[in-house]
């Protein structure tokens, strides 16, 4: 590749970012829930930075915010979100955003700009990347509500002014591709110095119930032979999990048992009925399925061998996303030459919009280190010098890409 000589302004970069943090301030990250008055507030701030960039921007139905260049050459989308988890962080999803516009504004031509509404889940599942490769329907705005206050989507539409707005669908033959850059949220990065990860992939999430069936009785009086103890049988159970899964995952599996519950949940009675909720993540198909086999064998072996009923699940299972090849080979590049041997590839071990993106067109993402792995927590935080070299990185790799 030609080196470019084209440099972004590191200074008006970290300015847009603090400026933003401003929108639902706590402590020193954010509070930015989806549809909230902070929210699009944001959203609207980010249109007049468009506009002063020369992009042409619009906000949709489902709150997405899009700046499109002009001009009619080769064209990259670059973006991420806007709203964060409750007081959460202030770059989860701001910096893909604003790196997005820097790189616009330091290319001048070819770039256009998104913020994809709800990446979080406040009110479903990747509802704004999902309409925007034309997979949300009407049906499924109809049916979502808010996961803390039970708002309807619906009606937060209403509220933010975006009711009877279109939706807009990106077309993925009239994009070289779409790049999105975020915060590691883990620690890899920073625990071995680096300071740029390229994404090779995003990885599934396969989530299940387990429901315990027993009978419930008085924990003083029902002999310990007799019982059918339905908590009794859940520990039974995620000790299976964890005695097998290590023996059968990759090396970068990860599995959560993240809820318990038991019926009635009283310390004088017998748990008459068990449910845990249970997650895991990778980033091979092959090593999803196995997982999903085991947990299907310790269903059977529990049904066996008795006293309580057990039945499995499936919540859903995402599949997979290899980021583009030529794409990260161009991030691997330019990371060589502003941070020469502090870069390395790796998974997401966290969902991104740009998973749904690689459904329509070429995708792939840039890592910059998180502060002590923290995320999705006010604390959250990236040195600045390492914001500005991602910038840098990723502008140099989108001009690669746009000059093919
Ligand atoms: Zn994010």
């Amino acid at each position: 590749m030609p080196p470019s000589n084209m440099t972004i302004d590191g200074a008006r970069l970290l300015g847009d970012l603090y400026r933003l943090r401003e929108f639902g301030t706590f402590k020193t990250g954010v509070h930015r829930p989806t549809f909230s008055e902070v929210d699009m507030q944001s959203r609207h701030w980010l249109m007049e930075r468009m506009r002063e960039a020369g992009l042409e921007p619009e906000i949709d139905g489902i709150g997405n915010v899009i700046g499109r260049g002009r001009g009619d050459g080769p064209r990259l989308l670059l973006g991420s979100h806007l709203e964060t988890q409750n007081e959460a962080g202030w770059l989860d999803g701001a910096l893909g955003v604003m790196y997005g516009l820097e790189v616009a504004r330091a290319l001048g031509g070819g770039i256009d700009v998104v913020a994809w509404a709800d990446e979080e889940g406040h009110y479903g599942s990747f509802l704004g990347s999902r309409s925007g490769i034309g997979l949300l329907t009407e049906a499924d705005i109809d049916a979502a509500s808010n996961r803390y206050h039970g708002k309807s989507l619906r009606a937060a539409l209403k509220e933010a002014g975006l009711a009877n707005r279109p939706r807009f669908t990106v077309d993925g033959n009239s994009y070289r591709g779409y790049l999105e850059a975020h915060i590691e949220q883990g620690d890899a990065l920073e625990a071995a110095g680096l300071k740029i990860g390229v994404v090779t992939s995003i990885v599934g999430i396969w989530q299940y119930r387990v429901n315990f069936a027993g009978v419930q009785n008085h924990a003083g009086t029902t002999r310990m032979a007799i019982r059918k103890d339905a908590g009794v049988a859940l520990v039974k159970f995620a000790t299976e999990v964890e005695r097998l899964f290590p023996t059968l995952c990759g090396p970068r599996s990860v599995w959560t048992v993240g809820r318990i519950t038991l019926d009635p949940g009283a310390a004088s009675i017998v748990p008459g009925g068990a449910e845990m909720l249970l997650q895991f993540r990778d980033a091979d198909m092959a090593v999803l399925k196995r997982l999903e086999a085991t947990l299907e064998d310790i269903t059977a072996r529990a049904n066996k061998s008795g006293p309580c009923a057990v039945t499995l699940t499936n919540l859903s299972r995402s599949i997979p996303s290899v980021m583009d090849a030529s794409f990260q080979a161009a991030l691997d590049r330019a990371a060589e030459r502003h941070a020469p041997g502090l870069h390395q590839r790796m998974p997401s071990g966290a969902g991104h919009d740009a998973q749904w993106l690689a459904r329509v067109m070429p995708a792939a993402m840039l890592f910059v280190p998180s502060i002590g792995g923290i995320s999705h927590h006010w604390s959250e935080n990236t040195a600045d010098e390492d914001i500005v070299l991602g910038a840098q990185v990723l502008a140099e790799a989108a001009a690669d890409i746009l000059a093919r």
